[in-house]
């Protein structure tokens, strides 16, 4: 038989042309992304289809945090795509393996499961929380509790448990046994946690909920209400983990451990890639053909994932984002001081920010964010009152700087449009 391994180049069809419009004629509706089409990133800067340069202020939602196309990473996926492409869960694989050892020693977990998003890894870290329970204690022991305004993911059983009811409305029915309990809430977390709690799920920075911080008492107060109670504390540290607050993970600043952690975005760098990660005791919970996914654990997930973690797990690096994250919010600061009109004040953690709007701007968030884009800068917004920066971890001080003057006329512009 001949083989059929040689690439006949002209047996594939040209690729035709695309433009934003095509967006709306081919893919499901469920975004509204901009009228800008990105092509081609390096680092922070971003050009799209015709050529315009952006500083890219947003790291794909807080994915790519070493920027666009850091050597390092693409030279392992390189050699990865050379080598092992997949090979499915009835095998293990070397970098699956090295990932698992480095994630284990530079944390308190002792056992990792792999997926492909955010979501999965909450998805297994509630389901690990149930079973855990249900074989510890019963079946009664099931409520899973979480905080009003926080996200989890998109499966059925994440957005429910996210405190967001605009994410589930129409997808009724939601899963049952869960409770949303406002965020930073001592005394709601010691009325909700009770015997038949399982698990007590945070984010120790909200993002999609406004770029909150939780106190550390508030953190402090769930630790010990969970051990009291015998329910397992999850943190969900998808967005706000690999470094984005200046530590590896949040939970190493406020000195709260967590039974599962949840990590995904920025631990690929824009390969997609999740992980939860717990203790030998509690993954015991699961055993053989409890859970899994297909793509858990692939060779080029996990080179990525090896080498991301690789080069932000050092105390340069880490340092590196702290003295930025210092720089950026005094000037940011600066700008809530010189336009009190549109901003009342700065949050968040390391370079996880956000900008609340002044009561004058509430629910204006967008415009800003396209007025900035207009001006070449990318930023988020984190519900209709926040504009929210997540740069890249490597961002400058030079490219803080033209950020800071690229959002200043975005503003002007802005202001001067809306007189
Ligand atoms: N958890 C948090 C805190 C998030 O911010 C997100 C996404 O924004 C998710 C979970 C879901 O991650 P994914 O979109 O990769 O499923």
């Amino acid at each position: 038989m001949q083989s059929i391994q040689r690439v006949d180049r002209e047996a594939i069809s040209p690729v035709e042309p695309v433009t934003r419009q095509t967006f709306d004629e081919v893919l499901v509706p469920t975004y509204a992304p901009s009228t800008m089409l990105p092509v081609r990133a390096k680092g922070l800067d971003l050009w799209d289809q015709q050529g315009r340069q952006y500083l890219d202020f947003t790291a794909g939602i807080g994915v790519t945090s070493l920027g666009h196309g850091h050597p390092a990473v693409v030279e392992a996926l390189r050699a990865q795509a050379d080598t092992l492409w997949h090979v499915g869960n009835g095998y293990t694989n070397e970098p699956v393996l090295q990932l698992g050892r480095a994630l284990t020693a530079a944390t308190f977990a002792e056992r990792a499961f792999f997926c492909n998003s955010g979501a999965e890894a909450n998805e297994a870290a509630f389901k690990l929380a149930r079973k855990y329970a249900h074989g510890k204690f019963g079946p009664h022991k099931s409520r899973i509790v979480s905080c009003v305004n926080s996200f989890h993911g998109r499966t059925l059983f994440t957005v429910s448990v996210g405190g967001q009811s605009k994410y589930t409305e129409g997808f009724e029915p939601l899963p049952p046994e869960l409770q949303h309990i406002p965020f930073n809430d001592i005394d709601a977390a010691r009325a909700a946690i009770t015997d038949d709690v399982c698990a007590v799920v945070v984010e120790p920075v909200q993002g999609e909920g406004g770029v909150l911080p939780a106190s550390p008492e508030y953190l402090k107060a769930l630790r010990e209400l969970c051990d009291a109670k015998g329910a397992l504390l999850i943190f969900d540290e998808v967005q706000c983990g690999m470094g984005r607050t200046g530590k590896l993970f949040a939970y190493m600043g406020y000195g709260v451990t967590p039974d599962i952690l949840t990590s995904a975005k920025a631990l690929g760098n824009g390969y997609p890639v999740g992980a939860m990660l717990t203790t030998t005791e509690i993954a015991a919970a699961f055993s053989v053909g409890s859970h899994g996914t297909t793509y858990g654990g692939n060779p080029l997930a996990a080179a990525v994932a090896l080498r991301v973690l690789q080069t932000i797990n050092t105390s340069v690096f880490l340092s590196r984002v702290e003295q930025a994250a210092q720089h950026l919010v005094g000037k940011l600061n600066a700008i809530v001081r010189d336009y009190p009109q549109v901003f009342s004040l700065v949050r968040g953690s390391g370079l996880m920010l956000g900008m609340v709007l002044a009561d004058a701007w509430r629910g204006k968030a967008k415009d800003i964010t396209k007025a900035a884009e207009a001006e070449g800068l990318m930023l988020l917004i984190a519900g209709p009152d926040v504009v929210r920066l997540l740069p890249a971890l490597v961002v400058s001080d030079a490219q803080i700087d033209e950020g800071v003057t690229r959002l200043r006329r975005a503003l002007d512009a802005v202001l001067a449009a809306n007189k």
